[in-house]
């Protein structure tokens, strides 16, 4: 069995089916036998989610019941400063060692801002990066240098991931969904139907406590 410990990071307002099955997809080309749902706090200068937190880890519950692949962390969620991802991956280095091949998932859309992120340029010595693809978005990075950032760190070999700590940036071939949280929240606020966007557990979930109404 694979020792590569997986995150997928995400605000996750809520979870819906363009996280779950690209990442279902991601794991079983990779071989992960897990991946962590790491749920984030959004900083208080950002617009905030419309869900809590509590309830945006609710909805993650909901959506793995019957996904055994998929486990969660709360632990950027119990601190009120931001969670930087490149904070998260030191604590997890230091909790696992520094043999533990880690990775971290994003999608298509996050990798093209990566240089956005705090210490962004830390990423890769703490784990690699599994990519998803998105619709809608570029496959190539936005200026020379980061596309050269990334054809240096590309694993041309799935082994690669398994057999080293960290540093190697892995495009998964996902299948496309377009849908988007953005999407989702807005339709419900208009009253649309989300049925094939999310799992029926999440609908009912946010049925329940009355979320993205009105
Ligand atoms: P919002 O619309 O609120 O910005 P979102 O749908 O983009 O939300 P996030 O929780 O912000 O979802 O995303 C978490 C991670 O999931 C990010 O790395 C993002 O790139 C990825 N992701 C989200 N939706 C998709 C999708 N449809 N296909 C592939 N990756 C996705």
């Amino acid at each position: 069995m694979s020792k590569l410990y997986a995150l997928f990071g995400g605000t996750f307002d809520p979870i819906h089916y363009g996280h779950l099955r690209p990442v279902e997809a991601l794991a079983q080309q990779v071989g992960l036998k897990k991946v962590t749902l790491l749920p984030n706090n959004v900083p208080p200068h950002r617009p905030q989610p419309e869900a809590s937190a509590q309830q945006r880890v609710a909805m993650l519950r909901c959506a793995i019941a019957d996904r055994p692949l998929f486990e969660i962390d709360t632990r950027e969620l119990e601190h009120d400063t931001p969670s930087w991802t490149v904070a998260t991956l030191e604590a997890l280095r230091a909790e696992r060692g520094a043999e533990q091949p880690l990775a971290f998932i994003v999608g298509q859309d996050s990798l093209l801002t990566l240089a956005k992120w705090h210490r962004w340029q830390d990423l890769l010595s703490l784990c690699h990066l599994l990519v998803c693809k998105r619709p809608g978005y570029a496959t190539q990075m936005d200026t020379p240098e980061m596309q050269r950032w990334l054809d240096e760190h590309l694993a041309d070999d799935v082994q690669q991931l398994h057999h080293s700590s960290a540093g190697r940036i892995w495009l998964a071939d996902t299948p496309l969904l377009n849908i988007s949280a953005t999407e989702i929240r807005q339709r419900r606020h208009a009253g649309a139907s989300c049925a094939d966007l999310l799992p029926d557990a999440v609908i009912d979930y946010i049925d329940s406590v009355g979320l993205y109404r009105g």
